[in-house]
């Protein structure tokens, strides 16, 4: 069958740029080493923020930012984190010249922005993120406020990620 329909999922808003960056950083006291978080999400949606929460959380104070045009920013702090940028990755192969195979040692948390970028070589156990901008009501008049939040949507596949969901889902509803 389609593992998509199988996985379990997990949705919330994020209002404001100040809600992404706590979300990664309660994500940040969930994940585990080894872990890899696909960020999924148009230019601007806030995965670059997601990454930033999550970073702090792990005591690191240097700047955040997406590694474009390196593919890949270190943040060390109490684990380790690897943030990828792979707009920009023209060929899947090329990670491989950036080290990926020592990435997927497991020894961080894989971070990674236009993780559609590596084509077949997209890790198959992972935690996929998606960040969208909200959507303005059909119904909503001038003078109503201007809708600046996000929508995040969670699945899990593997079965570490797929618990993770599970548990967040089960949590949340309650
Ligand atoms: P990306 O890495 O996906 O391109 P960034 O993390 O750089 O996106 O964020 C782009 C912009 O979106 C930033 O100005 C950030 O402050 C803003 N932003 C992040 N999260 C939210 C949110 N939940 N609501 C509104 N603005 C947000
Ligand atoms: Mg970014």
């Amino acid at each position: 069958g389609n593992p998509a329909l199988t996985e379990p999922r997990w949705q919330t808003i994020l209002p404001d740029e100040a809600a992404t960056e706590a979300f990664g950083k309660w994500l940040a006291e969930r994940v585990q080493r080894g872990d890899i978080l696909l960020l999924y999400g148009d230019l601007g949606a806030g995965k670059t923020t997601l990454v930033r929460g999550l970073a702090r959380s792990f005591g690191y104070t240097g700047r955040v930012t997406s590694p474009t045009f390196t593919l890949v920013h270190e943040y060390e702090g109490q684990v380790p984190i690897y943030h990828f940028d792979l707009y920009r990755l023209d060929e899947p192969d090329h990670v491989w010249e950036i080290g990926w195979a020592d990435y997927l040692r497991g020894e961080g948390i894989l971070c990674i922005e236009w993780p559609e970028r590596l084509g077949s070589l997209l890790p198959e156990e992972a935690l996929t993120i998606r960040l969208s901008h909200l959507e303005e009501s059909p119904c909503s008049e001038a003078g109503d406020p201007v809708i600046d939040g996000r929508l995040v949507e969670v699945t899990g596949r593997g079965e570490h990620s797929e618990a993770l969901v599970k548990e967040w889902k089960a949590t949340c509803m309650s």
